[in-house]
């Protein structure tokens, strides 16, 4: 008899705009019982209020600027630290920056990163493909130009950061969805290094 295998439940899942996050988080939350926490419908609920901070944080989303941090923190602080007290959580969106993945660590790190990787001209064309939906974001070319650099420039320095400690996982994100829920789950049993 082999050993048993533990599920990770503090899950962060790291990827660019229209990687599949929102999709595979809220089922992975779901399946894992645990809260599902995303910065960006966080920061989207501030936006909407008539006040500085929500039309700060309008300005910056919907040009497709990352939010500064300290105005990250005032619109999702409580929500994070819930979610980190509840023992378990999936995170989209959030840490999106080193200094945000240095904050995660002083309130309760992560146990498995998730990488959803695809290309960005995959990911051009997601996000094109629903931004009739709604999002302004969506809806703008500039914007999600803005979204894509400041993935690669912010984010994906995280991608180092996590793998040096061995909690990294990389999942072909360009998959139909099924088969990235599978990969999801198969990287969360995986033995892990901590
Ligand atoms: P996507 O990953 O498709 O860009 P999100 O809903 O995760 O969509 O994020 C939308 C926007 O919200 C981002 O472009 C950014 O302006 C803001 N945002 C979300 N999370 C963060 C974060 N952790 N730090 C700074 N800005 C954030």
């Amino acid at each position: 008899m082999g050993a048993r295998k533990h599920t990770a439940n503090r899950v962060v899942l790291l990827g660019p705009p229209g990687s599949g996050k929102g999709t595979q988080g809220v089922a992975l939350a779901q399946h894992l019982g645990v809260p599902y926490v995303s910065t960006g419908e966080l920061l989207r609920a501030q936006s909407g209020h008539d006040t500085e901070l929500g039309r700060a944080v309008a300005a910056r989303i919907n040009g497709g600027d990352l939010v500064p941090d300290e105005m990250l923190l005032d619109a999702v602080r409580e929500p994070l630290a819930a979610a980190f007290e509840a023992g378990g959580y999936v995170l989209d969106g959030f840490p999106r920056t080193v200094s945000q993945a240095q904050y995660a660590d002083r309130i309760g790190a992560p146990e498995r990163v998730v990488y959803l990787a695809v290309p960005d001209d995959v990911a051009r064309q997601r996000v094109a493909g629903r931004s009739a939906a709604s999002r302004a974001d969506d809806a703008d070319p500039d914007a999600v130009e803005h979204r894509l650099q400041a993935f690669h420039s912010e984010t994906e320095p995280l991608l180092d950061f996590y793998d040096d400690r061995g909690v990294l996982a990389r999942v072909d994100a360009a998959q139909p969805p099924a088969l990235v829920r599978a990969a999801i789950l198969d990287a969360l049993a995986a033995e892990g290094r901590p």
